[in-house]
């Protein structure tokens, strides 16, 4: 099994129209949206929601009913300003202390401190992950809830479902929309991956994110390709980065050119492959189909040495 993860470094640089692009003309692949802090692949591929599991990451402090003593103790100690006198009263006091569990950080310093045992933590449901059906073949998807935390870790989750049901359905590949930056999402992403293929813009800051991603991609030891999408609309640039890309051992595969038909595609909730066969839709062909020719010569991923789940039918 090989995992192509489709980055960007920085985000509106078109890596999506690519993932979804790729895959239209993939055959045998499961789709996996990563970019769980801003996921809008699902705006394209419409998937059709067959699984649906909670994500807890985490925990938060919960106050025991008929415990508390209002003694204040946590509300004094809480850093986070996530303790309340406004709780529910008990058969020892009118009114006791509650936690408000968006601004709990679940340090746990309140439950060392309390010394009536009245604290308690329960785990923090983050969001949701789902298993899909779209046009194109599954798809592994997610939903954070707002202001929600441990996106890599729901990334390192999403990727386990895409191998397994990868392996279920015998599909040999894994597409996945990386995050853009380079934080633990990113890592989440590419740790294990077979090839990361680079999706950048020819401006200033598209390059200096892309430098910034290429090198951590390197650090993690996955090699990288490039392409420069809208890569007419400022040829310096785009030759700068191509040559910057080469410094790092990353070859340049691909120009896509800038093609109005993207945003037409977009509009309509297609791929451009589907809407288009325009300048747009060939370079993205013959990207893919120089992709998958890297990916053919890299040895099939263990996927971040990722523990399989328990085998399940979805
Ligand atoms: S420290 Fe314990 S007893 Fe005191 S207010 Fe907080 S929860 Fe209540
Ligand atoms: S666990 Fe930490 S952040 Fe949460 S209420 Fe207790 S002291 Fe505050």
């Amino acid at each position: 099994m090989k995992e192509l993860v489709v980055i960007s470094g920085k985000g509106g640089t078109g890596k999506t129209t690519v993932v979804a692009s790729f895959a239209s003309l993939a055959e045998k692949a499961v789709v996996a949206d990563c970019d769980v802090d801003a996921a809008d692949l699902h705006l394209i591929l419409s998937p059709r929601i067959l699984r649906r599991e909670n994500f807890t990451g985490g925990a938060k402090a919960r106050i025991k009913p008929g415990h508390c003593t209002a003694c204040g103790k946590c509300e004094e100690l809480c850093r986070f300003d996530a303790v309340y006198f406004d709780g529910p009263g008990n058969g020892k006091q009118p009114k006791t202390f509650r936690v408000d569990t968006v601004a709990c950080e679940g340090c746990g310093v309140c439950f060392d401190y309390c010394a009536e045992k009245a604290i308690e933590f329960e785990p923090a449901v983050c969001g949701q992950w789902f298993v899909s059906a779209t046009r194109f073949g599954p798809m592994v998807h997610a939903r954070l809830g707002l202001a929600a935390e441990n996106s890599g870790k729901l990334v390192t989750q999403l990727r386990r479902v895409a191998q397994q049901v990868a392996s279920q359905e015998k599909r040999d590949l894994i597409l996945c929309d990386g995050s853009p930056g380079i934080g633990c999402p990113v890592i989440a992403s590419l740790s294990g991956a077979s090839l990361a293929l680079f999706v950048v813009e020819p401006t200033a800051s598209g390059r200096h994110d892309f430098l910034r991603v290429a090198r951590l991609t390197a650090q993690l030891g996955v090699p990288g390709v490039m392409a420069v999408n809208k890569a007419d609309l400022n040829e310096e640039v785009t030759k700068s980065l191509e040559e910057s890309a080469s410094e790092l051992g990353v070859a340049a595969i691909g120009r896509i050119p800038y093609d109005p038909a993207v945003t037409r595609a977009q509009i309509a909730r297609k791929t451009v492959i589907e809407a288009s066969d325009g300048p747009a839709a060939q370079a993205i062909r013959v990207l893919w189909t120089k992709t998958l020719e890297c990916l053919d010569r890299r040895p099939s991923s263990a996927v971040g040495g990722l523990v399989p789940l328990a085998v399940r039918n979805f």
